[in-house]
């Protein structure tokens, strides 16, 4: 839990009728990080929609998908996205007018409007979009290291080959 990202109900914001801003600063339970989450966020209330924008940094430690070996990734997220307000996403609808939202392609996000804006599950979703979809520990990864078995069975391949049978004969007194 990052101190004072507690949610907040959205009805306290619609009363607070300007942006509130919140300061990041701490650990994701949801998300290890090596460096504490880092920067900030506002949510505004504009009456059908809720307009969230923050710059977000941390820095986390992942497992490459080739070598197995760990290496830290830096993530850096500066979403903004509006979240409808409703309990269902709005059709094709006429919204309100003095909803700036017209160029808004879609909507990802509804929240109920009786409910609340949680700023740290916020926090841990733009980072999250933010990690890689496949994880490479950069140019110089070495790659898979040979499996155990595979080596087991070039040492029985060894074995098993006649001119290595010739030799071994040869060897005998
Ligand atoms: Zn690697």
């Amino acid at each position: 839990m990052i101190k004072g990202l507690e949610p907040v109900p959205l009805k306290d914001l619609r009363a607070l009728g300007a942006p509130k801003q919140w300061i990041v600063e701490g650990h994701l339970e949801t998300l290890p990080s090596l460096t504490p989450v880092r920067g900030h966020l506002t949510a505004e209330h504009r009456g059908n929609v809720l307009a969230v924008e923050g710059v977000l940094q941390t820095i986390v430690t992942l497992s490459c998908d080739r070598c197995l070996g760990q290496f830290n990734q830096q993530i850096t997220s500066k979403p903004a996205e509006l979240i409808w307000l409703g309990v269902t996403l709005p059709g094709d609808e006429p919204l309100q007018a003095e909803t700036d939202i017209e160029h808004v392609n879609g909507w990802v996000e509804c929240l109920d409007p009786r409910g609340c804006f949680d700023p740290e599950q916020w926090v841990f979703e733009q980072l999250n979009l933010q990690l890689p979809v496949v994880n490479s520990c950069g140019d110089h990864c070495p790659g898979p290291a040979i499996p155990l078995t595979e080596r087991q069975n070039n040492v029985l391949d060894e074995e098993a080959d006649p001119r290595w049978a010739v030799l071994r004969q040869l060897r005998e007194p």
